[in-house]
């Protein structure tokens, strides 16, 4: 277990959770959904995330004669246990690539492609085509598609009301759709008599439209429900909408909310019916968040220290070469970062001595804007930096974390650089996440 700093945690953080936990307490005074027996199961969307097994972090080099497409490892295949029930593929995802389809049939279907013997999840994806009037698939080719790449479940086709499609006129054809899809997926799943789950899918614009939806799909049949369109609704506003959702469950019915992971509202979101979701929200943070790159058991995330590869092309480092810096002391200052945060790992080098290695890269580092960096960017880079580095070095979380990842590249996995640090940093946190996950339903 990793030690407990929970006293670090900073009490504006303690301080916006504990009103949202008022806030929020009345939903679980409410009597719990019918469906309270069901388990609630992690998926994680897949979008190729995979990593080089045979990386050398010191030299950063690939393996040799490295096949990315064919050679590349899942996080399901360093873990000795996934970190998450299911894995949702998405079809936008397997279209981007040509061939993909005809791969994933011969390599006799998706859990053989993807290497995942648990349960897997089909969508179309409705994000990829929220703009178009109508979805680009009909119903009798995605149940062959879910069928012959042997899907788990596959979900009917639906079409987001959110944003500008949410105007009145557009959401009530969406909304009809959506639903006259999901009648004539489960009429056609059940008169052929095809392998997977069907799951039918729920739009709406408020809750009683929600409420109304998921009425009609269990008299359609459904056993399993999906709720879109609410992955950036405030949690209240979820809760209002399952609230009235849920008076329509049967003590059988299992429902997915999409896209909506947040580790906080899951007891309630639970409470309330939903027995599954998916996000690939910790994943991502490790590198797209500007701040909480490392997640820890304890709930506290760090940044992770910026030493970008002065060799590839980036916005910053091209910024940098056209205002009279060079690529060797570029080169200089990089690898004395990673020397020093390397010897700090090591016991060799002090906090200060390392924070200085690191800043002197890192200060330069601001991404230009216009093709110019203000001089207050670069200063209020260099203070938030100096401050979120500090900690970080201070608390050493790698040297705690005991899965598998951390144990045999330690320090790497807290240096935001290239994909094969980041993503393995990113597969850690889901980890993370699915243990806190286990954790908070236990109690
Ligand atoms: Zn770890």
């Amino acid at each position: 277990m990793q030690k407990k700093n929970k006293s670090k945690v900073n009490t504006q953080q303690k301080i916006t959770q504990k009103s949202t936990e008022e806030e929020l307490g009345k939903f679980l005074k409410l009597p719990a959904a019918v469906n309270k027996n069901l388990a609630m199961q992690y998926f994680i969307p897949e979008w190729d995330d995979k990593v080089d097994a045979g990386y050398n972090f010191i030299l950063d080099e690939f393996s040799q004669n490295r096949n990315a497409y064919q050679d590349d490892i899942y996080a399901h295949e360093i873990y000795s246990q996934p970190n998450y029930h299911g894995i949702l593929v998405s079809k936008v995802i397997i279209d981007k690539k040509k061939s993909k389809r005809a791969d994933i049939e011969k390599a006799g279907g998706i859990g053989k492609f993807i290497r995942f013997p648990g349960e897997i999840m089909g969508d179309c994806g409705a994000f990829g085509y929220i703009k178009q009037e109508e979805p680009p698939y009909n119903t009798v080719e995605i149940l062959d598609y879910y069928e012959k790449l042997g899907f788990s479940y596959g979900v009917s086709i639906d079409h987001l009301i959110v944003g500008q499609f949410a105007q009145s006129g557009v959401r009530e054809k969406r909304y009809n759709l959506t639903l006259q899809n999901a009648e004539e997926f489960i009429s056609k799943h059940q008169n052929i008599g095809y392998n997977f789950t069907p799951i039918g899918v729920a739009q709406g614009w408020n809750p009683q439209k929600y409420a109304e939806a998921v009425k009609a799909l269990v008299e359609m049949g459904y056993k399993y429900i999906a709720i879109g369109g609410v992955a950036r609704t405030p949690t209240k506003e979820i809760l209002e909408i399952l609230q009235e959702v849920s008076q329509h469950l049967t003590p059988t019915t299992r429902l997915h909310l999409f896209g909506v992971g947040r580790i906080d509202a899951l007891p309630y979101f639970r409470h309330l019916g939903v027995t599954s979701f998916d996000s690939a929200s910790p994943l991502r943070k490790a590198w797209f968040d500007a701040k909480e790159n490392y997640h820890t058991l304890d709930g506290k995330t760090y940044a992770a220290i910026r030493i970008p590869f002065v060799d590839k092309h980036s916005i910053r480092i091209k910024h940098l070469l056209e205002n009279n810096y060079t690529r060797e002391h570029l080169k200089q200052l990089e690898q004395d970062a990673l020397n020093a945060i390397r010897e700090y790992d090591k016991g060799n080098l002090s906090i200060d001595e390392t924070l200085h290695k690191l800043l002197a890269f890192d200060k330069l580092l601001e991404l230009p804007r216009d093709g110019q960096v203000k001089d207050s960017a670069k200063e209020r880079r260099l203070k938030q930096h100096t401050r979120m580095y500090r900690e970080l070095l201070e608390d050493k979380p790698w040297q705690q974390c005991e899965c598998v990842i951390c144990k045999k590249i330690g320090v790497e996995s807290v240096i935001f650089r290239g994909n094969n640090r980041n993503r393995r940093r990113g597969f850690h946190n889901t980890y993370v996440f699915e243990r806190n996950f286990k954790q908070i339903l236990e109690n």
